[in-house]
């Protein structure tokens, strides 16, 4: 991958035989226009091509340009767990490797591993993650990279209400504020409490949701092997009362369900569910490749579109998959439910992402935003139809070419 980082000045004129933009329509033959960093022109390339004698022109015949990938999800902090944690039948099983190897992990290890994970990020297109952190470790790295990043700091108490000092935006490309962890641990007024906070804030309430069976059951009746885990650690609190509902209807309950939330898997939901969800215009991530490491099963990707349920994508940490790449989760989508169109997985991939996460002008291909682009090898044409040209890109997971920044 050839990484071009434009500077102010600078003028280049891109050909490819596709563009997947977000002003309209994929593009047959276009050109993309930069000056500045800035997409000054985006449109077939034979209204574009006067502009090739002036600018830099990179004529990428028939590769095909995408906007850039966001990844909602990640916990860089795990990267070191990376194939120490085995693939899982039961969520709990895999939970409790992670308890304890994650306890082993020195500062050092965390901040190496990080860099190289970010290194893979880059590499896989990614400019804009959804990190989540308990140790803080990650968040220099990511202030020093060449991406965007919405930071959680990630609180888990399921007995009380914890302190939120502010915490600051400081950098253009980075937000930085408080989650919750989830409904088995966090309580319900800790939940509450960091609702509040982001809200009058207008950040987003992010929390992990409907992830396993096993936490279907303990929000039912208290019991179940989460109950038995709290209880082991010392966690347990004898002022839970079980919801006696599931995941969804008890957040629900509890206030927190709005167009700034972000429910983090959503594997085990029911009508009812879909419904909450729906109606409250939350924003769900998923992570299908996670889910399928766990053992939990994979998300109703159909029944969310149905519902017209708003959709990210998200990789999770690399203690619970073995590659950071949304294009091998959307890949992994597009295996599993083939009547799914490759261009709406796109969507949730790029555009979805940056709406959620407000850096729709630095992330969107589209004429006014920076220019953050990747130009991707070309599959084997057996059509001109766009859904079929980016389905068969994926799946033949072809190579990132260049990868354009405006950071
Ligand atoms: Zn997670």
């Amino acid at each position: 991958m050839e990484e071009i980082f434009l500077q102010e000045g600078q003028h280049f004129l891109i050909r490819a035989r596709f563009i997947f933009h977000h002003e309209g329509p994929p593009l047959i033959d276009g050109a993309v226009e930069i000056r500045d960093k800035n997409i000054v022109n985006l449109g077939p390339y034979r209204n574009l091509k006067r502009e090739a004698s002036r600018a830099k022109f990179i004529d990428s015949e028939d590769c095909v340009i995408l906007p850039i990938l966001v990844n909602s999800h990640v916990h860089l902090e795990l990267s070191p767990l990376r194939f120490r944690i085995h693939p899982s039948g039961k969520f709990t099983l895999w939970l409790r490797q992670l308890l304890k190897k994650r306890s082993q992990l020195s500062p050092i290890e965390i901040r190496e591993s990080s860099k190289i994970a970010l290194r893979e990020l880059l590499n896989e297109g990614t400019g804009l993650v959804g990190e989540v952190t308990n140790t803080a470790l990650t968040l220099d790295i990511l202030r020093e990279a060449p991406l965007c990043a919405y930071i959680f700091q990630e609180i888990l108490s399921f007995q009380g209400s914890p302190s939120l000092n502010e915490l600051k935006d400081q950098e253009p490309c980075i937000r930085i504020t408080y989650s919750a962890h989830s409904p088995y641990t966090v309580s319900p007024l800790a939940i509450q409490a960091i609702k509040s906070y982001n809200q009058k804030r207008k950040k987003i309430f992010c929390i992990h949701c409907a992830e396993s069976p096993e936490e279907i059951e303990f929000l039912k009746d208290g019991t179940g092997h989460i109950a038995n885990l709290l209880k082991e650690r010392g966690r347990w609190s004898d002022n839970f009362v079980p919801p006696g509902t599931s995941p969804v209807k008890y957040l629900d309950t509890l206030g927190v369900l709005n167009q700034n939330t972000l429910l983090i898997h959503c594997v085990h939901l029911r009508d009812e569910d879909f419904e909450i969800l729906s109606t409250k215009n939350v924003w769900v991530c998923l992570c299908p490749r996670s889910n399928l490491y766990t053992g939990v099963g994979l998300p109703d990707l159909p029944r969310f579109l149905k519902y017209k349920i708003k959709l990210v994508l998200g990789t999770d940490s690399l203690a619970s998959n073995d590659r950071l790449s949304i294009f091998e989760e959307i890949r992994t989508l597009l295996n599993f439910y083939p009547q799914v169109s490759a261009l709406t997985l796109l969507e949730m991939a790029t555009l979805n992402g940056a709406k959620l996460f407000g850096f729709e002008n630095q992330l969107t291909l589209k004429k006014g935003s920076l220019a953050n682009f990747l130009v991707l090898s070309p599959p084997t044409f057996t059509s001109d139809q766009p859904e079929e040209v980016l389905r068969s890109l994926i799946l033949s997971e072809r190579k990132i070419e260049y990868r354009f920044y405006a950071h």
